[in-house]
């Protein structure tokens, strides 16, 4: 399969605001160019929450059909322990059941959740917990028809939360006997901060030849991608835009073109979903097809030129893009700028530099012109 056939296949998105009802979700989605879109069904931060009226459904459903967005999950509560010891436990249960719930009458296929922390019990004991709340709730649900997948998601292992290794959420598969309505989600930026490295082709076969044994490539239903603002294994869990942390633009390269994973979405998590998404979502696309990832630049002009430009100017360019090829393309916009090259100096980050200097990610250049009479 060739990449760009693998990037026309897989639906990909973002975890999308609700901030205007669940409905929003899908059409803001649909606007950046997501066909997959993630979302809370209900408020991540508060154990209550009012059933999903009529019209709210109504309108999700009727919004799926008008954008056309493939694939929907939603991400459950962050309160939810489903390992937990104490009185946690049943309200984690009882608020779990109200997400597959949500996510039934909204015709959402899964619902990715945390596996949970030990919260100081024995690591044994929180498994146990985290199995036995699964089972029970999986036998409920099924015996209600409910259709709903759990998505179990790895974790950074930050604190004590379980699912950092591999072996557990293998562990937890096996024991309720690979149930059909049971997978797993694969973040990449906490795999990374857990310790399973991806930055090179060799790390990443490594990783998910790691991951096929503990876990099997068929359980995974939902990618998330990060990257990470923390090194290798260090535990700490911090979304960075693609490119921009740890792991690097290159390390998305072979996940996105494995096509075992043709048909899994991908789903960002990045930060500044208004600003950020549309251009971490256009980086994933790039990167899948093989193409050269762009980098933003800020362009600030200066002198004369600031009459016309008051404003920075930002600007994607093909990675690798020199400042000489930028101003090439901006007096192709404009005719007033087609004096840059021949005239101007330019600054990067507050440094001179020549015109066959490159350009990297998210720097500043300004536009200086000549001193009027010098
Ligand atoms: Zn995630």
């Amino acid at each position: 399969m060739t990449p760009e056939h693998t990037a026309l296949q897989r639906p990909m998105g973002a975890h999308m605001p609700v901030s205007g009802g669940l409905h929003t979700s899908l059409i803001a989605g649909k606007a950046i160019g997501c066909t997959a879109v993630q979302l809370f069904t209900a408020n991540p931060r508060q154990w209550q929450n009012a059933p999903l009226s009529g019209d709210a459904v109504r309108a999700f459903r009727e919004a799926q059909e008008a954008t056309g967005v493939r694939f929907v999950c939603a991400h459950a509560s962050y309160l939810i322990n489903l390992a937990a010891a104490n009185e946690v436990l049943e309200r984690s249960r009882d608020a779990f059941r109200a997400e597959l719930e949500r996510a039934r009458q909204l015709e959402i296929p899964w619902v990715v959740v945390h596996p949970g922390a030990h919260a100081g019990q024995r690591e044994d004991d929180a498994m146990a917990h985290l199995i036995e709340s699964l089972q029970r709730i999986l036998e409920e649900t099924d015996a209600q028809h409910n259709p709903v997948g759990i998505a179990l998601e790895t974790t950074a292992g930050q604190g004590s939360t379980l699912g950092w290794r591999f072996e557990q959420i293998g562990a937890v598969l096996q024991a309720l006997g690979k149930h059909p309505r049971l997978g797993a989600c694969m973040d990449t930026c906490h795999i990374f901060a857990a310790g399973y490295d991806l930055r090179d082709a060799a790390s990443y076969a490594a990783t998910m030849a790691a991951f096929d044994a503990h876990i099997g490539i068929e359980h995974l239903k939902v990618i998330h991608a990060n990257d990470s603002k923390k090194p290798l294994g260090s535990r700490v869990d911090r979304h960075a835009h693609i490119g921009a942390g740890e792991i690097g633009a290159q390390g998305f390269v072979p996940l996105l073109q494995d096509a075992r994973l043709a048909s899994v979405p991908v789903l960002l998590e990045t930060p500044e979903a208004r600003k950020m998404h549309a251009i971490n979502l256009q980086r994933l696309r790039c990167l899948a097809d093989g193409q050269p990832l762009e980098v933003q630049v800020t362009v600030l002009f200066f002198g004369h030129y600031r009459d016309y430009y008051p404003a920075p100017c930002v600007l994607m360019v093909p990675y690798g893009a020199t400042v000489r090829e930028l101003a090439e393309q901006l007096a192709a916009q404009d005719v007033r700028l087609s004096d840059l090259l021949q005239y101007c100096r330019f600054a990067m980050d507050t440094e001179y530099v020549t015109p066959d200097s490159a350009l990297v990610s998210d720097c500043e250049l300004a536009v200086l012109p000549p001193v009027s009479g010098g």
